[in-house]
């Protein structure tokens, strides 16, 4: 099998016989076998008894019913665990993404990409709500991973498999998939797809969003980062906690000395107490962090390198 296409579908009962359509006009005439994995994200609009349908008139479809609602991101893994194509291709399941771009991203796996990521660069989504907090997200969030594209939050990307099967992917992680790849080396690209109106059903996402996507950037940061060596971030923070707290204490004694204001009249010795106590804190949680990664990385046998080829060694 050369492409799996997996798309995540809650309550989008109207756009899954154009969506197959469109899949299928596409695709059918081109060299690559390919087959269409739907998630049912435990929709409640009867898009399964549809989907059912569909998979019973087309071979190449393939369904998954999830028992509840589990998110967009669980949907598209459940997806991404079943695909058998050397290349999987995830897509929204509301007609916003174009079938016709997939060709595209297949030529530039071709040219030797890991990840080809989607930059919906014509959005036609409300401007105040998605594009601008958006725009804004995909500058920070290529600050901090170094991985730089203009729309991280673009479903339409194609991975080779072999990217897919090293990420585990929790909350609403999806979009971090080309950040996390990149660490393990993958080569990254993107190119600009078509992206429509939303012409039936309604958006699952509101502003509220933005605050996910940043809390989730902390822990993609963190573990790009320092998922090896938690004491680096923590320990630093501890020390420098610390040294604030000394410097904050000998203010207290020279002004106890010198301006003589007694040390229980001077808030700088409160302070000195609580950058005391958040310098130990700090530093406890990095050696705590240490644990954690040891069981981390020996229980599951996981290295803390990647190999790309080996020479000689069976
Ligand atoms: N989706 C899903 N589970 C959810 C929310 C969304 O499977 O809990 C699917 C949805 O059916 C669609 C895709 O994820 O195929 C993107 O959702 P949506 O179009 O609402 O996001 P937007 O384009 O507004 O960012
Ligand atoms: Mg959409």
């Amino acid at each position: 099998m050369d492409l799996s296409i997996v798309v995540p579908i809650y309550n989008e009962a109207e756009n899954l016989l154009v969506l197959h359509e469109g899949v299928t006009a596409t695709l059918s005439r081109s060299v690559f076998s390919y087959e269409l994995i739907l998630v049912d994200d435990g929709s409640t609009d009867g898009s399964f008894p549809l989907l059912k349908k569909v998979a019973e008139s087309d071979q190449r479809v393939k369904v998954i019913r999830l028992r509840r609602n589990f998110g967009q991101t669980a949907a598209m893994v459940a997806g991404f665990d079943a695909a058998s194509g050397r290349i999987v291709v995830p897509m929204d399941g509301d007609l916003q993404n174009d079938p016709a771009d997939i060709p595209h991203l297949l030529e530039k796996i071709d040219e030797g990409y890991d990840v080809v990521s989607g930059w919906r660069k014509d959005r036609v989504d409300t401007y105040l709500n998605r594009t601008l907090p958006s725009m804004l997200a995909n500058l920070f969030i290529s600050g901090m991973t170094g991985v730089k594209l203009h729309d991280y939050g673009c479903t339409l990307k194609a991975y080779r498999r072999e990217v897919l099967d090293g990420i585990n992917l929790y909350g609403e992680m999806h979009r971090f998939v080309p950040a996390l790849a990149s660490q393990v080396g993958a080569k990254v690209t993107e190119i600009p797809v078509r992206h429509h109106k939303r012409l039936h059903g309604k958006s699952k996402y509101g502003i509220s969003r933005t605050m996910r996507v940043i809390l989730d950037l902390m822990t993609v940061k963190f573990l790009l980062s320092y998922s090896t060596k938690p004491i680096q971030l923590f320990g630093k923070l501890g020390v420098y906690t610390l040294f604030a707290s000394f410097l904050s204490g000998g203010a207290t004694l020279y002004m106890k000395v010198f301006e003589h204001t007694s040390i229980n009249r001077n808030p700088l010795f409160i302070l000195t107490a609580f950058l005391l106590f958040m310098g130990v804190q700090f530093i406890v949680l990095g050696l705590l962090g240490e644990l954690n990664a040891r069981t981390y990385y020996e229980a599951q046998g996981k290295p803390i390198y990647v190999v790309k080829e080996k020479i000689n060694l069976g």
